[in-house]
């Protein structure tokens, strides 16, 4: 397929901090910018040409995006599929509405992962309450996980027993859900993968990521793992987009046992938290790559120009009377950059920005972002 060029406009549903930093990507690369969002102060609004301001599968808006855009992304992964296949019938639309179907699904995003001959935590599906009676040993001690619409931890039950799994389904109002066995952790990483053809796909250096409460906070780069699982990662990811056919960025979220098998958590079918040290410390961005990706371009290299620590802010940063964190601090330290999404209220675990520190090695990193934090 030709590839699409500047200035043409790109479209993208969904105009959070994601499609905040897509625009600016898509922008300072020379194309313009629709954002389809139903909220009036959505982050990426401030950076589009044009905001539709309509809920994401309203017809009239679906069919305005398709006939005023060459190419239609998402940031958003609980977009409506079925609205996505439905543009594809108009224009360029990447990830596939299949491919966004699967990542929205724990069920279907699993049994693909092994489809694909990768690892998953031993679990359960549990479409109806008979799936449930059978012997849940094999998945216990457990996470009971809606299938849809989880996010930052959330839709997650921690369950000890038989009974306290039931007593959880039943609670979670009888949905779809996952039980998934709860596995020693020895580590969490992440592999983004840009992918526009079989031929043509480019990985990210793998991103070691620390979470608190169910949420991103840290991201280290290098991630502390031995250069061969590094590799062993990255092939994966590469093997799971292949297996889709997936044309875009996908963000693949593993766990690293403690004999150092890799076992892959889940799935997101765009740009992810994860790779947001990308934005300073790689020679292209992951956001550049989804613009690539869906413009039917060469994905850019992916080298690390330094080791980074991602760190992310949250909500809770902000005084409790509403006055804004002590920014000078890293404004002041050369070796940081600071992002902001513009959100205008910050909520405890709502996630209002990040910021990137490169150093020597990614343990100087560490050690100078958390200090940095400590005084924001
Ligand atoms: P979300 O969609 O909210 O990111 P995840 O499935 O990634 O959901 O779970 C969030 C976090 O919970 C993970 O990053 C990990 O720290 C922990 N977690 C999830 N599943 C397991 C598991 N099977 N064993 C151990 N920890 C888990
Ligand atoms: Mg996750």
């Amino acid at each position: 397929m030709a590839a699409i060029l500047p200035p043409a406009m790109l479209g993208i549903l969904g105009g959070g901090q994601l499609g905040r930093m897509f625009a600016v990507a898509a922008k300072t690369m020379g194309y313009s910018v629709t954002v389809l969002d139903p909220d009036e102060s959505a982050p990426a609004a401030a950076f589009a040409d044009r905001h539709i301001q309509a809920p994401y599968n309203d017809p009239a808006a679906l069919a305005e995006l398709a006939a005023s855009c060459a190419a239609v992304t998402t940031e958003f992964e609980n977009v409506n599929a079925d609205a996505m296949r439905e543009l594809a019938k108009r224009t360029r639309v990447s990830p596939s509405g299949d491919c966004v179907a699967i990542a929205q699904d724990r069920i279907a995003e699993k049994s693909w992962i092994r489809k694909a001959g990768l690892a998953t935590a031993p679990y359960l599906a549990i479409e109806s309450v008979e799936d449930i009676q059978v012997d849940l040993a094999p998945y216990l001690p457990g996470i009971l996980k809606t299938a849809r619409l989880g996010y930052d931890g959330k839709g997650q039950v921690r369950v000890n027993t038989q009974d306290e799994a039931r007593a959880a389904y039943a609670n979670l109002g009888g949905q779809a859900c996952v039980l998934e066995k709860m596995l020693d952790l020895q580590l969490e990483v992440s592999a983004i993968v840009t992918r526009v053809s079989s031929a043509q796909s480019a990985v990210f250096p793998l991103a070691e990521n620390i979470h608190k409460n169910g949420i991103l906070d840290e991201s280290i780069v290098p991630a502390r793992v031995a250069p061969a699982l590094a590799r062993q990662a990255q092939e994966m990811a590469r093997k799971l987009a292949e297996a889709l056919d997936y044309v875009g960025v996908l963000a693949v979220e593993f766990f690293v046992l403690a004999d150092h098998s890799l076992v892959v958590n889940e799935i997101a079918p765009r740009p992810h938290n994860s790779g947001h040290y990308t934005l300073t410390a790689c020679l292209t961005d992951q956001f550049q790559q989804q613009v690539r990706a869906m413009c039917g371009l060469l994905p850019g290299r992916t080298d690390l120009l330094s080791p980074v620590v991602m760190v992310n802010l949250l909500g809770d940063v902000w005084r409790e009377d509403g006055r804004e964190p002590h920014w000078d601090v890293l404004a002041e330290a050369p070796n940081a950059q600071l992002h902001l999404y513009g959100k205008k209220t910050a909520r405890p675990g709502r996630k209002m920005g990040h910021f990137n520190v490169m150093a020597a090695t990614a343990d100087e990193a560490l050690e100078q972002a958390r200090a940095l934090k400590d005084t924001l």
